[in-house]
């Protein structure tokens, strides 16, 4: 018992340290810029980053919310991130633990580029093929070696029908009629389908829709966003197959059992 605290705890540091790089990437990814060089800086007045001025979550406080140097204020997007990234990393190990240890990379790995993706997409409306372009290739790699640790071929093949599952048909309507259907989405689909298995990916998808048109609904009526005005749908999509990733067997069974 508490040996598995403790590694919790060891995972969701991970977590923030992680999600620390996620903020790095969030940041240069649309700008272009190398992930690995130069280290930290402030966008605002381009002084490096101290480490102690780098912490996950504590800098942010410590520092009053402020760049040491200039004074800038710093995002609430990076203690978020960090917080975020530390928690889903701590709960994909409780959920998978040690004895699935060949499942707890992949999934960790399915959390980072969602966050990343997902800020991107929530600050620019795209979903970078920077990511997506090394994602998909990583995932499916990743399930093959599951397949062979396993034994077992149904894993690469769930991963391969997983991955098509909802990115092809969601990519041939974005062919059809682009100003609806972003190929960015399919491209994030077939991400996830690849690391889930197609029936928590379909169980992902239509959660991820439901609450997109929630969402979507909810800031019409609040008169924030008109009926024409475009809500990106990657943070919903991720949210699904987050969800999907924790509860969508139980899902799949209660509907099937329904039927
Ligand atoms: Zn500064």
């Amino acid at each position: 018992m508490f040996g598995k605290i403790y590694y919790t705890v060891v995972v969701f540091l991970f977590g923030l340290v992680v999600g620390s790089f996620d903020n790095v990437a969030i940041y240069r990814i649309p700008e272009k810029k190398s992930l690995w060089a130069p280290r930290s800086f402030c966008p605002a007045c381009g002084v490096t980053i101290a480490w102690y001025d780098n912490i996950p979550i504590l800098s942010f406080f410590i520092l009053g919310r402020r760049c040491r140097h200039c004074g800038a204020p710093i995002s609430w997007r990076y203690p978020l991130v960090e917080a975020l990234s530390g928690i889903l990393f701590a709960a994909v190990f409780a959920r998978v633990g040690f004895q699935w240890t060949a499942m707890l990379l992949p999934y960790l790995f399915m959390v980072t580029v969602l966050i990343i993706v997902s800020a991107i997409d929530l600050k620019l409306q795209i979903i970078p093929n920077k990511v997506m372009y090394p994602a998909i290739p990583a995932a499916l790699a990743a399930m093959g070696a599951v397949s062979l640790a396993r034994g077992d071929h149904r894993v690469i093949v769930d991963s391969l029908v997983g991955a098509a599952a909802v990115s092809v048909p969601w990519g041939l309507a974005a062919l059809i009629y682009p100003r609806g259907f972003g190929m960015g989405d399919a491209k994030l689909a077939a991400f996830t389908g690849a690391i889930l298995g197609w029936r928590a990916e379909v169980v992902g998808f239509f959660i991820g829709v439901a609450l997109g048109a929630l969402v979507g609904i909810a800031l019409m009526l609040a008169g924030k966003k008109g009926r024409k005005s475009r809500i990106p749908f990657g943070p919903f999509l991720a949210a699904g197959a987050l969800i999907a990733l924790f509860w969508g067997q139980a899902i799949w069974d209660f509907y099937v059992g329904l039927m």
